[in-house]
């Protein structure tokens, strides 16, 4: 039997401004899998790049950024869930569709997915209102209202960037485990080395992926 996963869902703005939550809880919804979290958020910029920190060196990080970040929809909230069961990564991955909204709405066995059906790619604007052009190129977005996290590591990693264990339904908290404890959420240790004056680097992004601990002795450390 596999595992059961804890996952998390974001419903980017778009989502929220189009009233579509309804829509994808509905979509999402499975009897393999329930929900154990739910909170809307209002997005600012550190969460949205700590989410999307992997994404950093490529040409759609900022308006990706931005997108999460509600600058497009005149909207700043995301609703977060954390969804439990077996296989639930790659059950939310397949209700979801793939990354880009037009590949979706061609392949077969996405025409389902939420992607597919309320998804749209579109070009950015300026300020003025005319398209944004880099290299030449129109630049483009993907409005893909979902996103699921990928694997494992990247779940457990999310989860507790969204979410503290008290916001968790209690047979799950387990998974997330309690402020001070080896695997407290990243964003704690954030918050605690920017009070005392230090500033977080690239370096320490990638260093999310380590225990607490370890990142909290090393920076230490590093006087
Ligand atoms: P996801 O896990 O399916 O959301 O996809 P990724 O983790 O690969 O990318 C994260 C987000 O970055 C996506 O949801 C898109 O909003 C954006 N993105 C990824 N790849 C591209 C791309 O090739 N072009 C554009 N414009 N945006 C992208
Ligand atoms: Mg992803």
């Amino acid at each position: 039997m596999s595992e059961k996963d804890l996952t998390l869902v974001l419903i980017k703005p778009d989502g929220l401004t189009h009233s579509l939550t309804g829509d994808i809880l509905t979509q999402l919804s499975a009897p393999s899998m329930e929900i154990a979290g739910a909170k809307v958020v209002s997005v600012d910029r550190d969460l949205a790049e700590a989410h999307y920190w992997e994404h950093k060196e490529k040409p759609y990080f900022e308006t990706t950024i931005r997108y999460l970040l509600g600058e497009y929809h005149s909207n700043h909230r995301v609703m977060a869930l954390a969804y439990y069961g077996e296989d639930a990564i790659a059950t939310i991955r397949k209700k979801m569709g793939p990354t880009n909204p037009l590949v979706a709405k061609h392949d077969p066995a996405a025409l389902t997915s939420i992607r597919a059906k309320y998804g749209s790619i579109e070009p950015v604007k300026n300020d003025d209102g005319s398209d944004m052009i880099i290299n030449g190129s129109t630049v483009f977005l993907f409005f893909n209202l979902v996103h699921g996290s990928d694997g494992p590591q990247t779940a457990e990693y999310e989860v507790k960037l969204w979410f503290q264990p008290e916001d968790i339904a209690e047979a799950k908290r387990v998974q997330v485990a309690k402020p001070g404890s080896r695997f407290e959420t990243v964003e704690r240790i954030v918050r605690e080395f920017d009070q005392a004056g230090n500033q977080l680097g690239e370096k320490t992004v990638l260093a999310w992926k380590k225990p607490a601990e370890q990142v909290r002795e090393e920076m230490k450390n590093k006087g």
